[in-house]
């Protein structure tokens, strides 16, 4: 296989690539994208890779991953030189290059483990992205601002609708080495119970259905970071809407128990 630009989940990483470009979210090679596919291609007996991690649940699954050093202005641009094509061998310890760019991000690992579980607990997410929003690293600075709880409370009650989107709050791993399997493990385990995972003075980690999907969570939750800058900045440490208000935002819509 030469070409993989039939494949239409290329059209996703084009679009959100750009758009993460767009907004300075994914400077320099910042960031990386990956979303699992359906088997469509076998992995020759040579090209078994061992990994680091076992991924028994996406064990015969292809998935799409940014290359180490890519831009994402390069990919809104033109995906497919940028992006490789891998396979999960059958016994869910080896993989394979397929197509594509062969130089994977340095978070192979981390992708696939993060993908294992979300298979295991949230299978309907197939996509995986990273990226360094200034407004939510700058959070990991405030005083007190140290758990994926008190960040939610804060940050996710500045507007009417940022908990409906985000009910359960976002995830916290404290800092680890960028690109370690211990964060992608850690990640992996937040992953389970949150879309978002905020990586402690790193960035951020989403899920979704697609990458575009993804990508509206973090702006949602970005968008409420930049309120509360917005305030900090005119001096105000902001309360917040009350706690009973937004549970009864979140009754009115059937999403209380996810609270
Ligand atoms: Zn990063």
């Amino acid at each position: 296989m030469t070409t993989f630009s039939y494949i239409k989940q290329l059209d996703d990483f084009k679009t959100t690539a750009a758009w993460l470009a767009r907004r300075g979210w994914s400077e320099a090679a910042g960031g990386n994208m990956s979303v699992r596919l359906d088997a469509l291609a076998a992995l020759h007996e040579d090209d078994h890779i061992e990994l680091p991690v076992e991924v028994p649940y996406i064990a015969g699954q292809i998935v799409l991953l940014t290359g180490s050093g890519t831009r994402a202005r390069e990919i809104g641009e033109n995906p497919e030189p940028n992006i490789g094509l891998y396979k999960i061998a059958d016994d869910g310890r080896h993989y394979g290059w397929i197509a594509g760019n062969h130089n994977p991000s340095m978070e192979l690992p981390a992708h696939f483990a993060i993908h294992n579980a979300l298979e295991k607990n949230r299978p309907e997410d197939k996509a995986i992205l990273h990226t360094h929003p200034a407004s939510l690293i700058a959070l990991c600075h405030v005083p007190g601002l140290n758990s994926g709880k008190a960040i939610s409370d804060k940050i996710l009650s500045l507007q009417s609708e940022a908990r409906l989107i985000l009910p359960e709050g976002i995830g916290f791993v404290d800092h680890e080495l960028p690109g370690s399997l211990e964060l992608g493990l850690k990640s992996a385990e937040q992953l389970s119970r949150h879309h978002l995972v905020l990586w402690q003075y790193h960035g951020l980690l989403a899920s979704g259905a697609t990458l575009a999907g993804a990508f509206d969570k973090l702006e949602v939750f970005e968008k409420s970071a930049s309120i509360y800058w917005k305030l900090r900045a005119a001096n105000i440490d902001p309360a917040g809407i009350d706690k009973s208000t937004i549970k009864e935002i979140l009754k009115a819509f059937g999403r209380l128990d996810r609270y």
